[in-house]
């Protein structure tokens, strides 16, 4: 595992390694702080009209440039999940969402500086204009059946064979 911290945040002496609970983790021994690392969340909107789905195209100058992705992000601190999704929907693709159930829930592995739970919720378009911005270039409807490639994200896959099923079998 990868450790990005040599410092202590609180009082910047330097961290060192000690094992708590069955784990190496690295701790300040001037205050005490222990850095114990765990994944942010991300959400994404699941946006359906029919048997088409919302996905967008990661712009340059974002992480996964040229993959599609349903439009996601992360959630900032004290913000809420279905405020995140709102947010990131609108910075993305230009559509105000009304933020309904969870479709889906993983664990990100793919990027192993930065694990992450992602939360993938059902949207409905209330309002906006299809305009992409922030982290994607392009925004485009396609047929849960033809589908472009490739993918930012692995667990977008799953919850798009999810769909599939879910579609193919209504
Ligand atoms: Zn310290």
């Amino acid at each position: 595992m990868t450790q990005p911290y040599r410092f202590c945040p609180l009082c910047a002496a330097a961290l060192t390694p000690i094992e708590k609970g069955g784990r190496v983790r690295l701790a300040c021994p001037e205050c005490g702080f222990i850095h114990y690392r765990n994944p942010t969340v991300g959400v994404a909107a699941v946006i359906l009209d029919g048997n088409n789905v919302l996905l967008g195209r990661r712009s340059p100058t974002s992480s996964y440039s040229g993959a599609w992705c349903f439009p996601c992000g992360h959630v900032e601190w004290e913000e809420d999940v279905r405020a995140a999704t709102h947010r990131e929907c609108l910075e993305e693709t230009g559509f105000e969402v009304a933020v309904h159930e969870v479709i889906a829930v993983h664990s990100n592995f793919h990027n192993p500086n930065q694990h992450t739970v992602g939360i993938w919720f059902r949207c409905e378009i209330v309002g906006g204009t299809l305009q992409a911005g922030d982290d994607l270039d392009l925004v485009a409807w396609f047929s849960l059946f033809d589908l472009p490639e490739p993918l930012a994200f692995p667990t977008d896959q799953l919850v798009l064979t999810q769909l599939q099923q879910t579609v193919g079998g209504a």
